[in-house]
């Protein structure tokens, strides 16, 4: 049994049978990690405010087959971003970080750059792309080789707004477009 303590970053939180919840979390030393935590939904539970999305955490894992949360102590829970008008905006790049992020490869230059966007307030993917090795400053369009104005998550290349607009007359999903402006 092995013991761990970072700052992590919550990304997702699904509920699990009875009152566990599974967390997934981006942290600074572990890279993705996804932590059991046990009646974390009680309502009496302390542990269940801090395990929102979106918080920036000081987070105390256990290793005994899996991750299991031990405590969690919100340094920043980034109010501003919370404004009903710039969630949905968050919630694609928490999806984001959990979907492009491997567990247990921590990356110190994709933590602080995913921080600091938190911190900026101002979201952007081209940081974020460049620590992951999908750097958009000269990558172009794979369909018509012309400056993109997307990454495409579902198969990591780019587009641009012109054949993104053809693309989308085809039924893509629209949610993994990552908008590089
Ligand atoms: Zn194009």
């Amino acid at each position: 049994m092995k013991e761990y303590c970072t700052e992590a970053i919550v990304l997702d939180k699904e509920d699990l049978r009875e009152l566990d919840s599974r967390v997934f979390f981006y942290t600074k030393g572990l890279g993705k990690v996804v932590g059991k935590a046990t009646s974390a939904r009680k309502i009496t539970s302390k542990l269940n405010a801090h395990l929102e999305p979106l918080n920036l955490v000081q987070l105390r894992l256990i290793h005994k087959n899996n991750f299991q949360i031990i405590d969690a102590l919100t340094i920043d829970r980034f109010s501003a971003l919370r404004h009903p008008d710039r969630l949905p905006q968050i919630l694609n790049l928490l999806t984001f970080m959990k979907e492009m992020t491997f567990e247990e490869q921590s990356d110190h230059e994709l933590w602080s750059a995913f921080k600091e966007i938190l911190y900026s307030e101002n979201i952007t993917y081209r940081p974020l792309l460049r620590s992951l090795g999908f750097d958009p400053q000269f990558a172009l369009c794979d369909t018509c080789q012309e400056k993109p104005h997307y990454f495409i998550a579902q198969d990591f290349s780019f587009c641009c707004q012109k054949c993104l607009t053809e693309a989308s007359n085809n039924k893509v999903c629209l949610k993994s477009y990552i908008p590089l402006s």
